[in-house]
């Protein structure tokens, strides 16, 4: 690892060698974030789908089985995950995919050492730094729940300038007015997802925070300790987020050959799985969790909470059927 923490390092590249693009500076300082701990949970900054309940994890495992078994049970399947995190989805959808027959090999892709080891302990699995060295034989059955929101974007002012940062006095500071904002990094891997589909067949499951159509402005955020923060302080030390461009991403993936379905909010997805029934499944047979479990629904699904903001997409190879809960 680098001897020098972000901020430092940041400071000396720019007064070395002048501003960085907004891209640069997130993700130098969420390389650094990801890879120092584990950032998860009321102790920690932010918490997840998954981390709210096994609920989230088992429908996005029926989800992939159900898919799989309709393609006509294809063997050399693999279950691929995206930034798994403390690997807790994977470890409950695994669970749900065994009881419908499904029991692929595991590839995470995930470039933190803090969070590889986290999953190391729940999961068996085969680790890669990009998607480049996934398997290249048998459908890819692949999850990405919070990935794309961490990748960087670039941002752009009214004349279409690229914004950077630079340093005033000893604070970061952005030059410019963001107009919009794409991300190069996700498309370039939405791509090499997709052409995997359109190859080897499988599916993708996107979940993320974002809008379904192009937005505008300024979507760059940091949360630090369940709260937001200033994206342009203590870089490497927040978790720095931006909005998901579903339609780019949608766009990128139906070039490269995949069919799309969605985005849908997750509240609906979630709801059109069963979250319901799933739901009063478990409060059943815990009826001390009754409670417990519908308040986790309720954040999962509710309109107010993560049920609207966050949207459900699917990438498809060309010859799998069409997936459930679209
Ligand atoms: N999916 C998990 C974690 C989301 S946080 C959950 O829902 O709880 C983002 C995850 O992506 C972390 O595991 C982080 O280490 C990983 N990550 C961030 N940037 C990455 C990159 N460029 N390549 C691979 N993994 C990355």
């Amino acid at each position: 690892m680098n001897p020098l923490p972000p901020e430092a390092r940041l400071k000396a590249r720019i007064a070395a060698g002048g501003p960085v693009s907004v891209a640069d500076y997130m993700a130098e300082a969420n390389a650094h974030y990801y890879a120092t701990r584990d950032p998860f949970g009321a102790a920690g900054d932010f918490i997840t789908a998954p981390e709210i309940s096994q609920m989230f994890g088992e429908l996005i495992g029926i989800w992939l089985a159900d898919l799989w078994r309709r393609a006509g049970r294809p063997g050399g399947a693999s279950y691929v995950e995206l930034g798994p995190g403390r690997g807790t989805l994977a470890a409950d959808a695994l669970r749900a995919m065994a009881g419908a027959g499904l029991e692929p090999p595991v590839e995470l892709v995930e470039t933190s050492p803090v969070l590889r080891l986290a999953q190391a302990q729940r999961l068996r699995a085969r680790w890669h730094d990009d998607v480049a060295s996934l398997p290249g034989e048998g459908p890819l059955l692949i999850v990405a729940n919070e990935f794309f929101d961490a990748l960087p974007v670039r941002q752009f002012d009214m004349e279409g300038r690229e914004l950077m940062v630079a340093l005033d006095g000893d604070a970061f500071a952005r030059d410019g007015a963001v107009e919009t904002e794409t991300s190069p990094y996700s498309i370039a891997m939405v791509r090499a997802l997709a052409r995997r589909l359109a190859a080897q067949g499988g599916a993708a499951l996107i979940v993320d925070y974002g809008h379904a159509r192009p937005g505008t402005g300024d979507t760059l955020q940091a949360v630090s300790r369940h709260a937001f923060a200033d994206p342009f302080q203590a870089p490497g030390e927040r978790d720095l987020t931006a909005h998901v461009d579903f339609s780019a991403l949608a766009a990128a993936a139906r070039a490269e050959g995949a069919r799309v379905f969605g985005p849908v909010t997750q509240g609906d997805w979630l709801d059109a799985m069963g979250l319901p029934l799933r739901a009063a499944a478990l409060a059943k047979a815990a009826p001390d969790r009754t409670e417990e479990i519908a308040e986790a629904r309720d954040r999962l699904a509710a309109p107010e909470r993560m049920g609207r903001l966050f949207k459900a997409m699917a990438l498809v190879g060309p010859a799998w059927p069409e997936p459930a809960g679209f």
